[in-house]
């Protein structure tokens, strides 16, 4: 039997800055051959360990089509992320899982999937993104409504202009704060929601962001005229073991590391969760 808690050894092959005390980190598995069994699903999220010193979840950013590299993307808040900010290329880490449900983009085929993403949320959302682009004709259409506290805090900023420039979906980008650069929309992100006047038609939407702004979307998008059912989240929490056992991350009668991160609105409201 496998040991859930046995960390694969994965080396850290690219560090990129994404904005203010936020980088990306691309890891490959020592053992080139794990990827096969690891394979993340958009919307799960792994445990990652720096030796000596800990580890903490993070979310997959990688898209379901870009297989042997993991990428995840890290605020540096506390003591692990101080030091995982401080590893160079070469260094080695752990990684645990792929752990979670990850997003049900299955049941958005056909439909038009809105993703909406801000903050440190983007990880997931990348995954989610870049997965549906990749396979487009299978959607209807594909929207991302995403905001930065400022232009500097725009997360794979780089990217985010490819994916303007493909036409593959529709990019729409919100500031708190612009600058003397930024033409775009200013504004939190259920500005641009209603701004933009987001569609319920054949739509479904899968947020994922700080809990403050998951807070504030779902009234928008109630507002707008969308069902709880068309209503998906992934929430954060602080947990440990990923797999059930630890008991921090319980959400009701639920894990969020377990049956989450991503839940359907409409199953929240049935449990008596508030958000
Ligand atoms: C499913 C999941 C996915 C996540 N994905 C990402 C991601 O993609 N990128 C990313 O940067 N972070 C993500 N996080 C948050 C990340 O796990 C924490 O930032 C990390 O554990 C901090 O570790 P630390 O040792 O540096 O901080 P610590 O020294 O442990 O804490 C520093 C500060 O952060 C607070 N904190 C720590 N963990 C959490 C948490 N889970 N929620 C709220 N506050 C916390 C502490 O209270 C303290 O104020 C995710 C968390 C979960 C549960």
């Amino acid at each position: 039997m496998k040991n859930p808690y046995f960390p694969h050894v994965a080396v850290i092959r690219d560090i990129r800055d994404e904005g203010p005390g936020l980088k990306s980190f691309d890891l490959a598995f020592r053992d080139e051959s794990v990827w096969e069994e690891f394979q993340p699903k958009p919307g799960q999220f792994v445990e990652l360990s720096v030796f000596g010193e800990g580890e903490a979840p993070f979310g997959v950013a990688t898209g379901a089509h870009e297989t042997g590299q993991l990428r995840l993307s890290i605020q540096q808040v506390g003591r692990l992320t101080k030091v995982l900010h401080s590893m160079s290329p070469g260094d080695e880490v752990g990684v645990r899982g792929p752990f979670g449900n990850g997003w049900p983009l299955e049941t958005a085929k056909g439909r038009n999937l809105i993703i909406i993403g801000g903050g440190i949320g983007m990880p997931p959302v990348r995954s989610a993104l870049v997965t549906a682009m990749a396979e487009k004709d299978q959607y209807e259409s594909i929207s991302l409504y995403y905001g930065a506290r400022s232009p500097e805090h725009i997360t794979y900023a780089d990217e985010v202009e490819r994916w303007i420039a493909s036409g593959d979906a529709n990019i729409h980008i919100t500031v708190d704060v612009g600058d003397e650069s930024w033409k775009g929309h200013v504004g939190v992100i259920t500005t641009l929601l209603e701004d933009e006047k987001a569609s319920p038609a054949n739509a479904v939407t899968m947020t994922c962001g700080p809990p403050i702004m998951i807070h504030f979307v779902i009234p928008t998008l109630t507002k707008l005229g969308f069902t709880d059912d068309q209503i998906i989240v992934s929430l954060e929490a602080r947990m440990k073991c990923g797999i059930g056992k630890c008991g921090r991350c319980n959400l009701g009668a639920e894990y969020i590391c377990l049956d989450g991160p991503v839940f359907a609105y409409d199953h929240l409201q049935a449990m008596g969760i508030k958000l």
